[in-house]
């Protein structure tokens, strides 16, 4: 069953459901990617709202140690002062 999410807070443009990738990030400082995440996409922005239910299961599922996934190693780059400028 598809959820039916308000209009985008931020363009007031349309959200629709789709499967999205999601970041995570632990108050540990610990980085947990998810695939498949079921969320509201803004056509216009792109922003990405989650349900309560999702968003409590992504916590949940973040903080899980036993529930094994594949392990990536990302490169983490400090952003120059210079190339804002
Ligand atoms: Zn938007």
């Amino acid at each position: 069953m598809k959820h039916e999410y308000a209009n985008c807070s931020f363009c007031g443009g349309k959200v629709v459901e789709n499967k999205v990738k999601v970041d995570y990030r632990t108050t540990g400082d610990e980085l947990v990617v998810f695939e498949d995440v079921p969320a509201g996409v803004c056509e216009q922005c792109g922003e990405k709202y989650y349900t309560a239910k999702v968003a409590r299961a992504l916590e949940l599922m973040a903080k899980d140690k036993s529930l094994a996934g594949k392990v990536v190693s990302v490169p983490v780059k400090s952003f120059p002062e210079s190339m804002a400028i």
